[in-house]
């Protein structure tokens, strides 16, 4: 089945065409700065040189009938008609408590999305922008809607709760969600299909190293506990976010600084983590290189990265009393030999053990074992594939409405 994914931000468009019935990619691009004056296309058809564009794109809808030109452009045409996309998959950041698993878009589910903008105001509404966008035009296909949070359904009442009154999380629903929930569920089962020991008694931890970040403890294939929390911006620090920190830092820096609210949350999302540590960039890449050439802070801002995996790494082994793999993935997780050497350094009291030259030696995009053959845990470079993830569970639910008995 053909099935379009559709994953976005407040001012971007990432699409994916994907063949379910190889999970081959047919085609994926991305639309950057919606609504300012130039709005650049990225359009890579597979196995061929991207094209990049600049044009006037004013919004979402707009977007996506961009996208519908380009998959049909005459000159390389990548489908016929609309009718050759058989379902749209849409990735959705904050399922709240409600969903479970992924479900077909309707009316229902959409009053839900949109009751979910309380817990995610900066994810949620560029997401159903995008639903609306691609509905408006692709009517008459089915629309499902896959949850960043859904794989994190299965965290225990200890994990999820927070210690604050009771009566928030009941009135408020005030607790742990987690996110990168697609990307942490497909790389436990890559991991799962190379080794012998059933899921059920196999304990992993997963390390998603984007610009955003987050751990997950996976005991017998289910999400256990996660580093993000109420919403993405706890846990791990990362590109720009804080990640974990105590919260009378916040009440201190609005007495001391004088700060609105507002301003507070820009401070902690965007202008925090490794941009605020090392006061030059938020990129890996960029931290890495100026480390090396002596900056002090780009090498704090690292050194401060890759602590705190560890201390999610030593905290998920004492969670499910074991861990037989740490996966790393994402960006970082898969480009940065030296973040995860430092991440699992000196663990050899767990049994982690990595072998410095596999861990070297990665060829981007493929699944690599990184550990020495001693080591009593695996450690495995594993790539994500939100999207694959996305598409097949569209194509599962597109399928099962059309043979439901009452279509
Ligand atoms: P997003 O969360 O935006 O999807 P990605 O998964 O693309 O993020 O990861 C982006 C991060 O990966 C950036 O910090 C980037 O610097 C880092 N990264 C990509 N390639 C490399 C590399 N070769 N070495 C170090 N870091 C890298």
């Amino acid at each position: 089945m053909l099935v379009l994914v559709i994953n976005c931000g407040s001012s971007s468009v990432k699409y994916d065409l994907i063949e379910t019935s190889d999970n081959s990619d047919v085609c994926k691009g991305l639309i950057e700065r919606i609504g300012a004056v130039t709005s650049i296309v990225k359009h890579e058809p597979a196995g061929q040189k991207a094209t990049k564009d600049s044009k006037n794109i004013a919004n979402h809808v707009e977007a996506l009938k961009e996208i519908m030109n380009y998959l049909m452009n005459p000159e390389n045409r990548i489908i016929e008609s609309p009718s050759d996309i058989k379902a749209v998959g849409h990735r959705v950041v904050h399922g709240g408590e409600m969903f479970k698993d992924s479900v077909q878009i309707d009316e229902k589910v959409l009053e839900a999305i949109e009751q979910a903008i309380d817990l995610a105001p900066l994810h949620n509404p560029p997401n159903l922008r995008g639903i609306q966008a691609a509905m408006e035009h692709l009517p008459n296909v089915p629309h499902v809607a896959v949850f960043d949070t859904a794989f994190h359904h299965s965290l225990p009442p200890e994990a999820y709760l927070y210690g604050i009154p009771n009566r928030f999380y009941r009135r408020y629903k005030i607790r742990r969600y987690g996110f990168h929930g697609t990307s942490h569920y497909y790389v436990s089962r890559q991991y799962y299909k190379l080794t012998d020991k059933p899921v059920e008694q196999t304990k992993v931890i997963s390390c998603h190293l984007g610009n955003g970040a987050s751990v997950t403890a996976i005991n017998g294939g289910k999400s256990v506990d996660t580093s993000m929390g109420f919403t993405p911006l706890s846990g791990l620090v990362m590109g720009t976010r804080c990640g974990d920190i105590d919260p009378s830092i916040m009440f201190y820096l609005v007495e001391k600084e004088e700060l609105p609210l507002n301003n507070l949350h820009a401070l902690l999302n965007r202008h925090s983590g490794l941009l605020g540590l090392s006061g030059y960039a938020a990129d890996m890449r960029d931290l890495i290189t100026e480390a090396q050439n002596g900056d002090r802070r780009c090498q704090q801002a690292i050194d401060v990265f890759c602590y705190r995996i560890k201390q999610f790494i030593g905290s998920y082994t004492a969670v499910m009393n074991g861990c037989d793999a740490i996966l790393f993935t994402a960006g970082i997780g898969e480009n940065a030999p030296l973040i995860r050497k430092k991440a699992v350094s000196e663990l050899s009291y767990l049994g982690i053990e990595l072998d410095d030259a596999r861990n070297e030696a990665v060829t981007r995009g493929k699944i690599e074992k990184i550990s020495t053959d001693a080591s009593r845990t695996d450690i495995y470079v594993i790539p994500t594939n939100e999207e694959l993830v996305i598409a097949i569970d569209t194509a599962k639910i597109a399928q099962a409405a059309s043979q439901s008995p009452w279509i």
